[in-house]
């Protein structure tokens, strides 16, 4: 593992006050501990130093979760079936605006499972899933069902041109190069289309209880940048998009992850059944951020939209 130091994406300054520090609880590719700090001139939070880009293939194993769908028992791939349906109704609006024929990009396209659904939703559009590593299954499943796949760095992608729709859904978090791969993604665009982006929030309630470290939305090392609303709209300003909406979403995933790595920094007996296919805890944790949102509270996850002009 070869690590590297960075400055501050959204203000190019390199001074940080120390915020949290972990490992990689989720998947433990590395005994390295890593360090998140908030930049001291416009408050922005990111890894420093990083993983190279060339250590990629260490901290995305071959068995990385979206790598690898060919094993999961029944209860998993129902639990899929129930994310996908809330990840395609967060896009139902965006996809129904779509013309007939238009073009969707899925930026980060995982296992291809959100492509699929919406292949079944508008069965009339063209549809392009691209991410670094694509297994022979998954592509196989996504060209059966008439969905091109790029196998490509995400910054560096051979994106298609006059694009309707580009998806990024929990992507721009893992990005090394976020401008060079925002401004790709603003040339796919043709003129008034639509890019929804999905990332973690820092300002999240509970982000605030556990930013020592344990807060699910670190992902130690693999998320580089993590923003507040703010952040995400200074960013965006910068590539030249326009935000038309912007919402808090339910995050049990992120709590899911914050009780994992709870569990290791505390020492805690392990619970096997604390993985993200428990759906009693799953069920506790929607219902507290439900309750957190009607409380006027944002939650740990949020959603933009931007529009090219
Ligand atoms: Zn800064």
């Amino acid at each position: 593992m070869t690590t590297e130091k960075t400055q501050c994406l959204l203000c190019g300054a390199d001074e940080v006050t120390p915020l949290a520090v972990g490992i990689d609880y989720e998947c433990a590719t590395t005994a390295v501990a890593f360090h998140f700090g908030r930049c001291s001139q416009c408050g922005h939070v990111y890894l420093n130093p990083r993983p190279t880009l060339q250590s990629a293939p260490e901290i995305y194993p071959a068995d990385y979760y979206t790598l690898n769908t060919s094993h999961q028992p029944d209860g998993f791939r129902l639990l899929g079936r129930m994310k996908d349906r809330v990840v395609r109704s967060r896009l139902r609006p965006l996809l129904h605006a779509v013309p007939q024929g238009g073009s969707i990009v899925d930026l980060g396209c995982g296992d291809g499972s959100l492509l699929l659904a919406m292949r079944q939703e508008r069965p009339d559009t063209r549809l392009c899933g691209v991410d670094f590593a694509v297994s022979a299954i998954q592509r196989e499943r996504m060209e059966k069902a008439g969905i091109s796949v790029i196998e490509s760095a995400l910054e560096s992608a051979p994106l298609p041109n006059d694009v309707s729709l580009v998806v990024m859904n929990q992507v721009i978090e893992h990005l090394w190069d976020v401008e060079a791969c925002l401004q790709k993604v603003r040339g796919c665009l043709r003129s008034g289309g639509v890019l929804s982006v999905c990332t973690p929030n820092t300002e999240g309630y509970d982000a605030s209880w556990f930013h020592k470290g344990a807060w699910g939305g670190y992902y130690f090392p693999r998320h580089l940048n993590l923003f507040s609303q703010a952040g995400l709209f200074r960013q965006f300003e910068r590539t030249g998009m326009r935000v038309t909406q912007w919402r808090p979403l339910l995050a049990p995933l992120i709590w899911m992850s914050t009780a994992r790595a709870l569990q290791s920094r505390q020492g805690w007996p392990r619970w096997t059944r604390l993985n993200d296919t428990n759906v009693i805890f799953l069920t506790l944790f929607t219902l507290l951020d439900m309750v957190a949102l009607t409380l006027g509270a944002v939650t740990s996850n949020q959603q933009m939209i931007l529009v090219k002009e």
